[in-house]
């Protein structure tokens, strides 16, 4: 495993994290996380990525079992949680990023994952209700209560981190360090252009999320869906029909001959691909099969055959790079 800082924090987060959404508390047994959690403490990874959200708290609760159990040092591990959609209770003081929400989903969390504090505690969006100030004011005392060490932010606009930023920077209080986006070869505006400014002028950190765009990146799907995938559960119809694209499935193909000819599987290679930019910080994976985790931990080695030359053969294929305003 291969370590960088999470922005200019000097926390060192693992090239590679765990995430839990859609498979702890889920589509996957707590035998099958607890496996996957070991397997990826033992190859290295030093975050788990969690919210409140997820199974509704459930994800939480498996996860905190497990590092209960295990009892690695607690100096040699990070785990967040993340506000905003509430654990299930949709009523205006159970959800958004309000005082009164933050403080509650920041003590539930620290109560289900069975921890003193949250390593990284991050608005899970932004919280057009809630006053920027309120929010920050509120992280900031997290912080300085010992619950949470770092926050953040996750799907927030440049604009909206940086507002954060000047409020933090106005009253003395700390900002947010690190930004959840979504980053894969499918979506890369945000990540490549929209935070360009963030990572020189604050610093910002990104822990990225669906870097295999919810596994069809792994190549292993056809239009339909793999049978025993995500993209088949019940009630996710949603996401098979935003993800699932005749045009995206003929762009694996293509880009499966790449991995083909580097001996890498194309999951290790879309991987590899994320982690040749520079500004994320960590890629979430996300695995429903301890096979598919220890796979996907080679991405950090692989990422040395991603030469210029390589990288410029990907571009061909995907061509989408995002446009950089000319100015
Ligand atoms: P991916 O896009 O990498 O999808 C992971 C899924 O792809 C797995 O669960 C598995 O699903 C499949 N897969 C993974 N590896 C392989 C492999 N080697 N071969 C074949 N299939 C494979 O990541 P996620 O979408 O899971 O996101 C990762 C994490 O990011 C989440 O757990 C969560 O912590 C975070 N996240 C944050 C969000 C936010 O708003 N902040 C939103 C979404 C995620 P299957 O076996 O079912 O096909």
């Amino acid at each position: 495993m291969r370590y960088r800082r999470l922005g200019t924090s000097g926390l060192q987060v693992s090239e590679l994290s765990l995430g839990s959404w859609l498979t702890f508390g889920k589509q996957i047994g707590d035998p099958i996380a607890e496996k996957l959690m070991k397997t990826a403490y033992d190859g290295g990874i030093n975050f788990f990525d969690n919210a409140e959200i997820y199974s509704r708290g459930d994800s939480e609760r498996v996860m905190g079992k497990i590092l209960k159990k295990m009892k690695w040092p607690r100096d040699t591990w990070t785990v967040s949680s993340k506000v905003f959609f509430g654990a299930g209770g949709k009523l205006p003081t159970q959800v958004g990023l309000h005082r009164k929400h933050v403080v509650e989903g920041c003590n539930d969390a620290l109560n289900r994952l069975q921890v003193e504090y949250l390593d990284l505690f991050f608005c899970h969006r932004p919280d057009k209700n809630t006053p920027i100030e309120e929010t920050v004011w509120t992280m900031h005392q997290l912080i300085m209560s010992g619950k949470i060490l770092y926050w953040g932010t996750s799907e927030w606009s440049a604009q909206e981190i940086m507002e954060a930023h000047m409020v933090a920077k106005q009253h003395h209080l700390i900002g947010p360090v690190m930004e959840q986006p979504q980053y894969n070869m499918f979506h890369r505006a945000k990540v490549e252009v929209e935070f360009d400014q963030l990572y020189k002028t604050v610093g910002l950190g990104t822990t990225i999320w669906s870097p295999l765009a919810s596994g069809i990146l792994s190549g292993k799907h056809t239009l339909d869906g793999n049978k025993s995938s995500r993209l088949r559960m019940a009630g996710l119809d949603w996401l098979r029909e935003r993800e699932l694209t005749a045009e995206r499935l003929k762009k694996v193909e293509k880009l499966k001959g790449i991995a083909a000819k580097l001996d890498l599987s194309m999951p290790v290679l879309a991987l590899a691909w994320c982690l040749k930019n520079p500004h994320v910080s960590t890629v979430i994976l996300g695995a429903s099969k301890v096979e598919q985790l220890k796979e996907n931990l080679t991405a950090v080695d692989a990422q040395d055959q991603l030469t210029p030359e390589v990288m410029g053969r990907i571009e061909k294929v995907l061509d989408n790079e995002p446009v950089r305003p000319q100015f």
